[in-house]
């Protein structure tokens, strides 16, 4: 058993498909263990986004995921971390495989639906970053 952070971004909040996005974790063997509706601050998208500090579309990407709520979930399942990102599909929506949530919901590569921890340590501090371990079912 495995815990991963997903965040649906403003993007797919706005276009109202927290439900299909739901859908496809949850059929997929994915459980809902906690989850959120929010406001990021620009410091607080700041800081999760850190790693990304020094690349050139940093700026762009706080601004984004301030630009509207978000939905952020704990997914808990077999293999989660993996699975969630086999979910999500590529970073890139246009190179994301069918059946994706990137390929089906998202419109380019910074707009692109969905965040999702890409590795079991990474999944630990996301989720630490979002949730008190009393909010964790
Ligand atoms: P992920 O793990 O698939 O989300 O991809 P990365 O960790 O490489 O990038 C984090 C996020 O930064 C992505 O989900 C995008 O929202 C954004 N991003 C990545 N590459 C670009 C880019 O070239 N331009 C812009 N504007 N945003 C990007």
């Amino acid at each position: 058993m495995q815990q991963t952070l997903s965040i649906i971004k403003p993007d797919a909040v706005k276009k109202g498909v927290i439900g299909k996005i739901i859908d496809r974790f949850e059929s997929n063997g994915l459980r809902i263990a906690a989850a959120k509706k929010l406001q990021l601050s620009q410091a607080e998208a700041g800081k999760f986004y850190e790693v990304h500090k020094e690349r050139p579309f940093y700026g762009e990407l706080v601004e984004f995921m301030t630009s509207g709520p978000v939905v952020v979930m704990v997914l808990e399942g077999e293999n989660a971390v993996a699975k969630n990102r086999d979910l999500m599909g590529a970073t890139d929506p246009k190179k994301a495989e069918k059946g994706t949530i990137r390929a089906d919901f998202a419109e380019s590569i910074d707009a692109n639906a969905v965040h999702g921890s890409d590795s079991l340590e990474n999944a630990a501090i996301e989720i630490a970053f979002f949730f008190a371990k009393k909010e964790i079912c």
